[in-house]
């Protein structure tokens, strides 16, 4: 995969289309799911889930068909609910157990420093030809610049619940229960980039 894909080519793990089709099944019902994936044009992905990374355009469309089609507050927790699975799913799958047990035991101050590192070395799963800029003191923060959840919204609200909730899992997992993810910037609301800011 090109390091320089343009926002046309570029891929992104499957996680943020899986998670949000099962998010939306449950809070919004199968027959509603299929219309929206049918109207966002990605009714491929109703019968069957994508095994390997997709494009990142399919994301994009599917977030948009969520803000158009469903309405507040229950657009925002289809997006919530697919980062909480999201998170599940990496804990499940994608993080070795032994270090999910060395990061609980480290205190928050030592684990939330590492856990970025790994977020930092896997930007390519999750945000497709965006740029992540990672900080972890003093106020840890993720930035997103070209987020691929928001692309083309225009919104007050921080759009990108999904991110927000899938931080805030793994954060909560490994870092502290009572950690709280809060999008204090957001593209979609004229934002440089979507920002995410970590409190634990
Ligand atoms: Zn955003």
């Amino acid at each position: 995969m090109s390091a320089v894909a343009g926002a046309e080519s570029a891929l992104i793990g499957p996680n943020a289309i899986i998670r949000t089709v099962e998010a939306l099944r449950e809070i919004a019902g199968a027959a509603a799911t299929d219309d929206l994936l049918t109207a966002a044009r990605l009714e491929r992905y109703r019968e069957e889930f994508p095994a390997t990374m997709v494009a990142q355009d399919d994301v994009t469309a599917l977030y948009r068909a969520v803000r158009e089609r469903i309405d507040e507050p229950a657009a925002s927790e289809v997006a919530r609910l697919a980062g909480v699975k999201t998170a599940e799913y990496i804990l499940a799958n994608r993080i070795p157990k032994p270090a999910q047990a060395v990061l609980r035991l480290l205190p928050a101050r030592l684990a939330s420093p590492a856990l970025l590192s790994s977020i930092n070395h896997h930007t390519w799963t999750f945000a497709g030809s965006g740029t992540v800029s990672i900080v972890s003191r003093p106020t840890p923060r993720i930035a997103i610049e070209g987020c691929p959840i928001c692309r083309g919204t225009v919104s007050e609200a921080p759009a990108c619940a999904y991110y927000t909730a899938s931080f805030e899992g793994l954060f909560r997992a490994l870092v502290s229960g009572r950690t709280r993810v809060t999008e204090v910037a957001c593209e979609a609301s004229g934002a440089p980039q979507c920002t995410f800011e970590i409190a634990f």
